[in-house]
């Protein structure tokens, strides 16, 4: 059937808004130039009310771990109801249980319904050679990017279940979740588990027309890997400038990654376009890993 150039536009117009009505739980959004943060950022553009989370606090023992605080937390909520969407800012700790068992609660309060839970809180504290690493910083970075998950998933998917509509877990790996990751061993096994995790989730919760999959970056110039990029210079001896060619080296795409080329695919994932798809890892990363 032949359409007019005035339905086609109107066409492109609503399926910009494919979202209105929803409610996505997005974690680890805290940060200005974070994928989490272009992630709330587009999925509120595209019709859905937020509930924005973050760790909001530091960890004394790790003081080069940074994370997103309450006040940048606060300024995405605000940014997000200046496009006309209800948003609040939660302080979450994805591994402590009852933390959040008080987000989901919080969103059913607020909203009344979830339909998005994007697990997108991750990162390390640590890190460096394997063999040199402490327990201590083992478990918490698996805690972060793979046990928060599972945590969201068991507290929030029985809130989306309730809803009776189906909806979408979509949870930030890594391309380190696909391929081992020297001195990031702790976040390369974790990455690799939330894939896992993805696959099994996908499985279980299909029954209640909940998609699971997971979206892979690459190099994305955020905070976090500032921090990469801090630990790559001091140990190879280059600037800023050196590591960030080295990193573009290897995109075949010829440039750094944006966190909004993330949230573009998550939310097609979120939408009724991403509806028939389910247990996969996608990578967006400009062509770095490829299976
Ligand atoms: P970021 O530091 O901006 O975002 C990570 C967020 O997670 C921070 O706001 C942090 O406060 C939050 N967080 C950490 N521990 C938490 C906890 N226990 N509870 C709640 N929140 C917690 O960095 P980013 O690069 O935007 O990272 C977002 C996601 O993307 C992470 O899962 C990261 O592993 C993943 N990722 C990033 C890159 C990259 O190159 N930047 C590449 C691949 C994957």
């Amino acid at each position: 059937m032949l359409i007019s150039p005035e339905s086609a536009i109107r066409h492109t117009q609503e399926s910009d808004i494919r979202l209105e009505g929803k409610v996505a739980i997005v974690t680890g959004c805290a940060r200005d130039r974070g994928i989490g943060r272009a992630i709330a950022m587009r999925l509120a553009s595209e019709g859905a009310d937020i509930l924005a989370a973050d760790y909001c606090r530091s960890i004394p023992e790790y003081p080069d771990a940074k994370f997103g605080q309450m006040a940048e937390l606060e300024g995405v909520a605000s940014e997000i109801r200046k496009l006309g969407r209800r948003s609040i800012a939660v302080k979450v700790d994805v591994t402590d249980e009852a933390e959040v068992a008080t987000m989901a609660d919080a969103a059913m309060k607020e909203f009344g319904r979830v339909d998005i839970l994007c697990n997108n809180a991750g990162g390390g504290v640590g890190g460096g050679p394997a063999i040199q690493q402490t327990l201590d910083s083992w478990n918490r970075t698996v805690g972060i990017n793979l046990t928060g998950a599972f945590l969201c998933a068991k507290h929030v998917a029985p809130k989306i279940i309730a809803g009776g509509r189906g909806g979408r877990i979509i949870n930030t790996a890594s391309i380190a979740g696909k391929r081992g990751s020297p001195m990031m061993a702790a976040y390369s096994a974790a990455k690799h588990g939330l894939i896992g995790l993805t696959r099994s989730l996908a499985l279980e919760l299909g029954a209640f027309k909940i998609t699971v999959n997971a979206v892979c970056p690459g190099f994305v110039e955020t905070q976090l890997l500032e921090g990469l990029i801090n630990m790559i210079g001091s140990t190879r001896n280059l600037n800023r400038e050196q590591v960030l060619e080295t990193f573009v080296r290897q995109v075949p795409m010829g440039r750094i990654e944006t966190g909004e080329d993330v949230a573009n695919v998550v939310a097609f994932l979120a939408s009724e376009d991403g509806g028939y798809m389910t247990g996969q890892a996608l990578n967006i990363c400009g062509g770095v890993e490829v299976h």
